[in-house]
């Protein structure tokens, strides 16, 4: 059935999620401060918006793809804002990767108007976009989750309704804490390996078939070796994510010492001038701490 849905943000990741929900058949507003991609849509048929407000006061559904908290606080609770348009009955899912406790305030906003809200972060990057295999992790009400699977079909593969409002942004920071402390403890397997002599092939060979076996080494381990670091991921935004994480972990009074320490790794990855390159580019900024000291 074709819904009219509102679409804000369409950078790496909402520009080709736009485009597949206007290939499954449904009526597109667009709206993103870069003209260029907000023209890409409109010849595919899309409407073009002037605010998130007239967006939401035109749309059944309102999809957000912004890049971090402040942009869509922003977006939503601006004078221009999406609740300024939201209507009894209208369906607001943010897909971007925020502040749990920032999802929570949204969702208790819209419910003031009448409106369901969902926090429906994803994992699969741009590929996973384009290919509309995202993973979706859904937080909210049962019957607003229900009426998004069809819309969210067009977009994931593998979509899980975690629990309550802020539910799929927490999985979304688990699942980030996981990658990165994950990449940090194989850049310096790796690191330790190469800096005694070890072929690192050897090591992402004889690893990845047993215990230690994961995702990083399976596919990203070889490119790690290569030192080949074109993102991927970027550390910058692995760094926001990080940071995301331990807001959470504070304002839920979880202990998360690692992750501590591998947002402060992020960190000098950033300071360093690595914050574009691919999170597992963190093995570089190893290396370069592994270089032999300089004789006096
Ligand atoms: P991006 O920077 O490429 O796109 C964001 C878009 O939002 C841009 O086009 C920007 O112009 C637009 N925008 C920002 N503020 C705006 C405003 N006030 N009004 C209108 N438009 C505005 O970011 P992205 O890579 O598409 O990521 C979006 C979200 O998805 C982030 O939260 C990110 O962490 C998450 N995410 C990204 C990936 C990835 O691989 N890139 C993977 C999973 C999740």
């Amino acid at each position: 059935m074709e819904t009219t849905i509102g679409f804000i943000g369409l950078g790496i990741m909402g520009r080709p999620m736009a485009r597949n929900l206007i290939q499954a058949g449904h009526r597109l507003i667009v709206l993103d401060r870069n003209p260029e991609p907000v023209a890409e849509l409109a010849a595919l048929g899309a409407e073009p918006a002037a605010t998130p407000a007239s967006v939401a006061e035109h749309a059944e559904v309102v999809i957000t793809m912004l890049p971090d908290s402040p942009d869509v606080e922003a977006v939503v609770f601006d004078a221009q804002g999406v609740l300024m348009g939201l209507r009894p009955g209208t369906l607001y899912i943010d897909m971007s990767t925020v502040s749990p406790m920032l999802a929570e305030r949204i969702t208790a906003a819209g419910a003031a108007q009448g409106a369901a809200v969902l926090d429906a972060p994803v994992s699969g990057g741009q590929v996973g976009a384009e290919k509309a295999t995202l993973s979706i992790m859904v937080g909210g009400e049962e019957s607003a989750f229900q009426r998004a699977l069809p819309l969210l079909g067009a977009l994931g593969k593998n979509i899980v309704h975690c629990g309550g409002p802020g539910a799929g942004q927490i999985v979304k920071a688990c699942n980030q804490i996981l990658v990165a402390l994950t990449i940090q403890g194989v850049a310096e397997a790796l690191t330790l390996g190469m800096k005694a002599g070890v072929d690192p092939g050897k090591i992402v060979q004889v690893l990845g078939a047993g215990l230690a076996r994961c995702g990083i080494l399976e596919t990203r381990g070889e490119r790690m070796i290569a030192a080949d670091f074109a993102p991927g991921f970027r550390s910058r935004l692995h760094y926001k994510d990080l940071r995301i994480a331990l807001a959470a972990g504070q304002a839920y009074e979880a202990p998360l010492p690692a992750t501590g320490i591998v947002h402060e790794m992020f960190k000098q990855m950033v300071i360093s001038g690595r914050g574009e390159l691919d999170h597992t580019g963190l093995l570089d900024l190893l290396q370069e701490w592994a270089r032999p000291t300089q004789s006096a």
